[in-house]
């Protein structure tokens, strides 16, 4: 029996264990710093770092280490023991309070976009006090900011943490305004739901396209996929069930709020979700989530895949991150209240998202862009790569009798009778949840769907908290000098509201009339890493990053030129590899089978001229034509990397070629390669199917 209570962050150097461990004045100045943002004093850091040392060692741990997120798209460690020389030939275990703050890693090897030149190679790491540490693996985790020697920012917690100050500030400055001067600060916080899939890890490890790349480049359809929707909150398999329930175990003892764990809807798919939190912590949590299903996935002989598509044909992983906004005092100000239309602080903020939403769709969507997501967004399931928005039909309502200057009558919310007396009644959700939006209003909090499974969710959030932050500057500004405040806000949000509804969108956003139709409102389709990462450097996107500091004009270049790096640096993994697969396994296995048709015809004929070998000719006919076909593909996609290789001087030019012509030589060599496998004896083909990958955990 697991005490869940107890386990419950039992790894982790949370607040319980602060107030135990620490002095009291230097439990108060740490807390000062965590909840209110202010800079925290040195002498309280080597206190902090004494205690944590302390409480390490009796963890089992002998290291630790700064624990950064750098632009790699993984988290990055490197550990140092506490050992220290006592002089006298044995050691003392230390740990500093400088140790703690900062810490200087090689940061040649990270990727910087040009930022950093060699000689000063040098970076740091700085703690992010807000973040708790944890103990792993004998290890003390100490979660950091990471920066290069010049103090550009190489990570994605950094801009992170400086786009929630920015949302704080301008958000308060309104609270404010409504008269709520006891808010001092304000936080995003985030939910983040994650889909994955596990396969065996025999069957993995005959995959070298999985082990290359995260998914398969070749593989036909099984006879069965997700077309039964019976896998979709099924019952889950008893090897599943007991990954979770170690998964939840491990999960716990990190102080992650694993609530909810469900089957999804392509077979040997599943989802997790944990309980919101803080955002910069929630990060932490969804990066350390992502590492421990993978670790966990292994005592089970499985093997986790993050990957946004693994499978062609079944659905792909994504991401849905729950986003709200609150205050210090405790108010979720995403949430509408009983009569949304006369909460007028709820509509401004509302307004400020609906216009940020409007205005920043190209970077909202840059922050979900990566090759494994490219295989979603704008595919036929998932939602497109068209942001738009969905309020629900009563906040729509609301909207549309703001915009023509109507009262609106909250119908509120509907009791729903279901016609059994036995049952209790239960009141409706009045947001009718819109399941095909890619940015969602779910009755206090938006989602925003359009993430890959893989993705750090910093990205998105980065964006998010900027753009609502720009834009509560913007009505802070405009609302400062009015007579009438309260006349002035209604104005306001009106005028906003009519300005951006194109952004609003209700209907299906899988369909193909909507691609239509959002294009006759002028909303942005980016349907590719290169067409969407361009717009990172547009005039207002600089504008507005720099104007709010969260990225200068140099790091924003260097973020522009690393997407597009990584990007082809991912396509040109995958083209390899599937020219490793088709070269030294596809082709000799193909050919082998192709060898026992024709022994097996020949010896048929030398047997009697009358049995017919009309179906061995055929099949050696088709399968040769195929195989020179192949082939064929072969050597279209090894001349055009060659070709890609001559583009690298412009990152622009050499990310489109990888998007447009080596992708789509990859696609016209996978589809002859799947067609062959439907076609040759399973016992020849080299690889597990997808129906034993799909059904066989
Ligand atoms: P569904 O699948 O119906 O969308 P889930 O329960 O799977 O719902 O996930 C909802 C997520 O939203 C959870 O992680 C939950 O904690 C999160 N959430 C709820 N309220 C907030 C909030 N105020 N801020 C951020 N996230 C929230
Ligand atoms: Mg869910």
């Amino acid at each position: 029996m697991v005490n869940v209570p107890e386990l419950f962050g039992s790894n982790v150097f949370n607040d319980d264990v602060m107030r135990e461990r620490l002095p009291k004045s230097v439990y108060k100045a740490l807390k000062k710093t965590i909840q209110d943002g202010e800079t925290l004093d040195e002498s309280v850091a080597n206190a902090v770092a004494h205690a944590m040392k302390e409480w390490a060692i009796e963890k089992g741990c002998t290291h630790f280490t700064h624990w950064f997120q750098p632009l790699t798209g993984v988290t990055a460690e490197k550990h140092d023991s506490f050992i220290t020389p006592d002089g006298a030939g044995n050691v003392i275990m230390t740990f500093s309070g400088k140790e703690l703050i900062k810490g200087e890693p090689d940061a040649s090897s990270f990727p910087s976009g040009g930022i950093r030149a060699t000689f000063e190679a040098r970076g740091y790491t700085a703690w992010d006090p807000t973040s708790p540490a944890f103990a792993k693996d004998g290890t003390l985790y100490i979660p950091t900011a990471f920066l290069s020697y010049t103090g550009e920012v190489l990570d994605k917690k950094t801009p992170l943490l400086r786009s929630m100050e920015r949302l704080s500030k301008e958000a308060v400055r309104i609270l404010h305004m409504f008269g709520k001067t006891d808010v001092t600060r304000v936080m995003t916080t985030v939910g983040p739901e994650q889909e994955y899939f596990l396969i065996d890890k025999d069957m993995y490890e005959a995959r070298p396209d999985i082990i290359y790349t995260g998914r398969t480049l070749f593989g036909a359809k099984a006879p069965k996929g997700q077309e039964l929707d019976d896998h979709y909150f099924g019952s889950i398999k008893t090897r599943v069930s007991q990954f979770m329930a170690e998964l939840d175990k491990e999960l716990w003892s990190y102080g992650i709020y694993s609530k909810t764990k469900h089957n999804e809807v392509a077979p040997s798919q599943h989802e997790v979700a944990p309980i919101f939190t803080t955002t910069n912590v929630a990060v932490d949590n969804n990066e350390l989530l992502m590492e421990i299903l993978k670790k966990t996935a292994e005592k089970f002989n499985l093997v986790c895949l993050l990957h946004e598509k693994p499978f062609a044909g079944v659905n792909g992983s994504g991401k849905h991150n729950n986003w709200s906004i609150s205050t210090n005092t405790g108010e979720n100000l995403l949430k509408p209240g009983k009569n949304p239309s006369e909460n007028t602080q709820f509509l401004l903020f509302l307004a400020a998202i609906v216009k940020g939403v409007d205005e920043y769709q190209d970077l909202l969507r840059i922050s979900v862009a990566s090759a494994g997501n490219d295989h979603r967004l704008g595919a036929n399931e998932a939602p497109p790569a068209i942001l738009s928005m969905f309020l629900g039909d009563d906040l729509g309502a609301v909207v549309s009798s703001i915009e023509v200057g109507e009262e609106h009558e909250s119908e509120g919310k509907k009791t729903m009778d279901l016609g059994v007396d036995v049952l209790p009644s239960f009141k409706k959700d009045t947001t009718d949840r819109n399941r095909t939006s890619p940015f969602a209003f779910t009755g206090n909090r938006f989602e925003f769907r359009m993430l890959g499974s893989a993705v750090n969710i910093a990205g998105p959030n980065i964006i998010l908290n900027t753009v609502v932050a720009e834009e509560l500057k913007q009505f802070a500004d405009e609302l400062e000098g009015a007579k009438d405040f309260n006349k002035a806000v209604k104005k306001l949000v009106a005028k906003t509201f009519k300005k951006h509804d194109r952004i609003i969108f209700n209907g299906d956003n899988y369909s193909d009339e909507w691609v239509e139709e959002a294009e006759r409102r002028g909303l942005l389709n980016l349907k590719s890493v290169p067409t969407a990462v361009k717009h990172y450097i547009d005039e207002k996107n600089i504008k507005l990053f720099t104007e709010n500091n969260v990225f200068s004009k140099e790091e924003l270049h260097a973020r522009y030129e690393v997407e597009l790096e990584n990007y082809a640096k991912l396509i040109n993994i995958e083209a390899l590899t599937m020219l490793d697969m088709a070269k030294k396994d596809i082709i000799p296995a193909v050919t082998s089978y192709v060898r026992e048709l024709t022994d097996t015809a020949l010896a048929k004929q030398a047997l009697s001229a009358d049995i017919p070998v009309s179906l061995e000719t055929k099949l050696i006919t088709d399968l040769s034509q195929k195989l020179v076909c192949f082939s064929d593909k072969v050597a279209d996609l090894e001349n055009d990397l060659i070709k890609a290789g001559e583009l690298e001087h412009d990152m622009q030019a050499y990310a489109d070629f990888y998007c447009d012509t080596v992708f789509a030589d990859m696609q016209a060599l996978r589809a002859i390669g799947d067609d062959m496998e439907t076609e040759t004896a399973s016992d020849y083909w080299p690889y597990p199917s997808y129906g034993e990958m799909l059904f066989g955990v």
